[in-house]
């Protein structure tokens, strides 16, 4: 059935849709709107991050469960096993319910990083599988024999022959445990979509196959074949269709075999990398996946069981990387609606004089006559007159009280008209809404939430999260508070987002941006200096749910001292200015600094919501 907002491409059966409301489809399915409530009733204005930790067991669970399957039924004899890559969401709320939902599975992590790979060697329980990759220098790659030492079973895949060299070198200096060694590998195959730069000749990692071979003598050479085990590629983020994967394993498994040929006795293991994609589509013509979790296990279990058996090869076991599929949907952005670009065009500001221009008297009785019989055509002369009033300000004939009428008076046609067709949505509407949008001010910032929307143009979805059962009919386009017109989601006719027209001054609207889990996070930028919003964890049970962890956003004073300004010099600052300013007496002195530490005590959103 369709479902508003496209709740059946993109939610995954984690959202339903009661009286109106969002609700989590899961045990007692609280009303995300209720949450959000509660999150206010605690203090905390501006947006929020709501994250579902049972959404996160539920992503893993899944995973397991469909390569255990087609193990199974292909009778195949590796064993799957899975890391998480840390860059995806290193949140400790999430790195917490990935080791809490992963340890019935020995559940892992992956590290790209300094950082994260100290994440890595505290959280991840002992047993369960660390990977590395990235560049790593010699102090890394000691860290990495480190976290052997610890009694990690820790593979260091090298990405180039540097790293080989430093591997060695680490192994003869230092007298820790040598970690296990994977080998990436540089595929001929690449992978598709927006991400898809990470495979292919041209990929910014791995060995071609001639610096394979030459890494493999070194491997001999040091007597270091032994701690190999581990073949590795990764074709790239969102696999749009499974057709370059299906090349890529035949191309790593192919390698794989030759390599168990020459002697590479402990190899056991082709890591393929991660690259599960996420719907985001609102739009059924929009969907970009082609395969299921299913389809993919199935194929990937079948194809290095075929080649294996052609060359006569044991199976090896089978390790993924996927992150984005794991963590994209726990997270849920909700953010206030401020303001309507149009709630200043209020028929009841309109000041009309006692003679007006004739356009004007036109604009009048096409507002009075308005039928829903003639409403497109009137419609038409409405934008008509309109452009034709602007034109005459701008030559000087009309006057400032008279543009601002003819503003007022479109205004409300469009809204007239829109209602008037609510039920009845015509092709020459459609055609309109570009003209007729409505501008929703979101109390958030998207280069801080949801930054690959500006710079890859990924949509996410966006829901409200009540007045579902009511027709939304404002063709919207979205402006987030930055100063900075790239903070916007413009209207896609070819992806159209219709809004509710609400009254701000009487009700309150919130938007959910869903499928907000994955990478935006950490990628979020503090542009205009607005922080990682406030985040709470919620956990729901039979009874009903609660928010754990909740944080709220940075306040003023902490994101200056981010930026390495001295909070107090700067609260030094305000106060030597509010002694020297003639306009403050001394008696006010400290109800005015009193008042600003007040304020800077606050997160740096807006408030103006109640
Ligand atoms: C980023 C990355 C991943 C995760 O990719 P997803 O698209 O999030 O699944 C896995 N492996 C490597 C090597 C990566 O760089």
């Amino acid at each position: 059935m369709q479902q508003p907002y496209g709740l059946e491409i993109w939610g995954d059966q984690n959202f339903l849709i009661r009286d109106g409301k969002a609700h989590i489809n899961y045990k007692s399915s609280p009303a995300l709107l209720d949450i959000a409530n509660h999150i206010r009733s605690e203090g905390i204005r501006g947006p929020v991050i709501l994250r579902f930790p049972h959404l996160i067991t539920k992503q893993i669970d899944t995973l397991y469960s469909h390569f255990n399957r087609a193990i199974d039924e292909n009778s195949y004899r590796g064993v799957f096993k899975a890391v998480y890559p840390l860059k995806v969401n290193q949140y400790p709320e999430v790195v917490r319910a990935i080791v809490d939902a992963g340890k019935p599975y020995r559940y892992g992590l992956e590290a790209g990083s300094k950082a994260e790979l100290i994440l890595a060697m505290a959280y991840t329980p002992i047993g369960s599988p660390v990977t590395v990759n990235g560049f790593k220098d010699e102090e890394m790659i000691t860290m990495g024999f480190l976290a052997a030492q610890m009694g990690h079973s820790i593979t260091l895949t090298i990405e180039g022959i540097g790293e080989l060299e430093s591997i060695i070198e680490v192994a003869e200096k230092t007298p820790y445990r040598v970690p296990n060694i994977g080998i990436r590998i540089r595929l001929h195959s690449g992978g598709s979509g927006i991400w898809a730069k990470s495979g292919g000749m041209q990929a910014k990692f791995g060995l071609t196959s001639t610096e394979l071979l030459e890494a493999f003598d070194l491997l001999i050479k040091h007597r270091l074949l032994s701690r190999f085990t581990m073949l590795h590629f990764h074709i790239g983020s969102q696999m749009e269709e499974i057709a370059p994967l299906k090349r890529a394993l035949r191309e790593a498994g192919n390698i794989y075999a030759e390599l168990k040929r020459m002697g590479a006795d402990a190899l056991r293991a082709i890591n393929i990398g991660g690259g599960l994609s996420v719907e985001y589509a609102q739009h059924p013509a929009k969907r970009v996946r082609n395969y299921s979790l299913k389809e993919f296990a199935n194929d990937v279990v079948f194809l290095l069981g075929e080649i294996m058996k052609t060359k006569g090869v044991e199976h090896p076991n089978i390790v993924t990387e996927s992150g984005r599929f794991i963590t994209a949907s726990h997270a849920v952005l909700v953010a206030p609606v401020l303001e309507l670009f149009s709630h200043d065009y209020q028929e009841r500001s309109l000041k009309l004089k006692s003679e007006n221009p004739p356009l004007i008297e036109e604009l009048r009785s096409l507002n009075d006559l308005l039928t829903s019989g003639n409403s497109i055509e009137f419609l038409h002369d409405a934008l008509d007159h309109l452009e034709s009033l602007l034109k005459l300000f701008e030559l000087g004939y009309i006057d400032l009280q008279d543009r601002s009428n003819a503003e007022i008076l479109v205004h409300t046609i469009i809204k007239k008209a829109l209602y008037l067709k609510k039920n009845n949505q015509l092709p020459e509407v459609e055609r309109l809404q570009e003209r007729l949008q409505e501008r929703y001010l979101v109390n958030s910032s998207f280069f801080q939430s949801m930054p690959d929307y500006w710079g890859l143009g990924q949509q996410f979805p966006v829901m409200p999260l009540d007045r579902l059962d009511q027709s939304a009919i404002r063709a919207a386009s979205l402006w987030d508070i930055t100063c900075d017109s790239d903070g916007e989601i413009g209207f896609n006719p070819g992806a159209p987002l219709y809004l509710h027209d609400v009254d701000l001054d009487t009700e309150e609207y919130f938007l959910g941006f869903f499928n907000i889990g994955a990478y935006q996070e950490t990628l979020g930028m503090h542009h205009n200096l607005f922080s990682h919003p406030s985040e709470a964890t919620v956990e729901i049970d039979d009874d009903g749910f609660c928010c754990n962890n909740m944080d709220e956003a940075e306040d003023i004073l902490e994101i200056l001292d981010n930026l390495e300004y001295d909070p107090d010099a700067v609260l030094n600052q305000l106060e030597s200015r509010i002694a020297e300013s003639e306009f403050i007496t001394s008696e006010e002195n400290r109800d005015t600094l009193s008042t600003l530490k007040r304020y800077l005590a606050q997160n740096g959103y807006l408030r103006t919501t109640k």
